[in-house]
């Protein structure tokens, strides 16, 4: 189902009033995570403000350490609501577990499946049942094949509105936190017909880095951005490191407006 042979225009995923694919361009921004009320509507407000379509924000965090901040949970996912209702913007998060399909199918918009768990087919399966669209990032070490088939597990239950995210995968360089693959965008679009967006933030690890590599998506073909955005990065929960000022994402939406014009 996610074979381009089988299927030769591209696929456009919308999402509340936003596209995405097909020569529709939308960029998601938000932080890591909801920390608090406050927090998630002031920058709901900010990325809004300079043009984003979407809101993320993680209310459910798969952290490497089960000693760091695991996220708000149920609360945050409230929370999400609330800056939703003040801006519009539809909402992007990502769900963990099975047990919350309900509850997601029921108040998220765009639901997002994390890089750790790309190959969590049971996941999969249960997403694949859902009817709001799908957001699945790339495991931090799956090659295109293993990514486009955990496509495929959600297509095969009945629900085609699939986005690839491209978001750096391991290698062996140590200096960035992960390596933008930009291959992967024309590769799975030649592959595949479902639209493909790009994550510089995780990539790259590092603020400076963002805008460089979002340009470098949108050259290369990518039908949208997510970008971590933080009303004060030094004092984030989680990817402060990376999360630019909403400032700084103001900046960037400039060039990235200039830069689709031009593609
Ligand atoms: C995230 O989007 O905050 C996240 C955890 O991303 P990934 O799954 O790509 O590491
Ligand atoms: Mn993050």
């Amino acid at each position: 189902k996610a074979n381009r042979k089988f299927h030769p225009e591209d696929t456009v995923v919308a999402v509340g009033k936003a596209k995405i694919g097909g020569g529709s361009f939308s960029v998601v921004a938000g932080p890591c995570s909801v920390e608090s009320q406050a927090q998630i509507i002031a920058v709901a407000e900010d990325v809004k403000r300079s043009g984003a379509a979407l809101l993320r924000g993680g209310a459910f965090k798969p952290r490497t350490s089960p000693y760091s901040f695991q996220g708000m949970g149920l609360e945050g996912l409230e929370l999400l609501l609330e800056a939703k209702a003040a801006t519009g913007l539809p909402i992007v998060t990502e769900i963990m577990s099975p047990r919350y399909v309900e509850v997601f199918e029921e108040k998220v918009d765009l639901v997002q499946i994390g890089a750790r768990n790309m190959q969590n087919f049971d996941l999969l399966k249960e997403v694949g049942k859902m009817s709001k669209p799908v957001l699945l990032k790339r495991g931090l070490s799956s090659s295109y094949e293993e990514w486009i088939m955990s496509a495929e597990y959600i297509m095969a239950g009945g629900n085609e509105n699939v986005i690839l995210c491209e978001r750096g995968i391991r290698t062996f360089e140590t200096y960035t936190r992960n390596t933008l693959d930009v291959s992967a965008i024309p590769a799975i679009k030649k592959m595949s017909h479902l639209p493909v967006i790009v994550d510089p933030s995780h990539s790259a690890g590092m603020y400076w880095m963002v805008e460089p590599l979002a340009m470098a998506a949108i050259a290369a073909g990518a039908d949208g951005l997510i970008i971590e955005v933080h009303n004060d990065p030094p004092h984030a929960k989680c990817d402060g490191q990376q999360s630019l000022t909403p400032e700084n994402f103001g900046r960037l939406m400039g060039k990235v407006g200039a830069m689709v014009d031009l593609m």
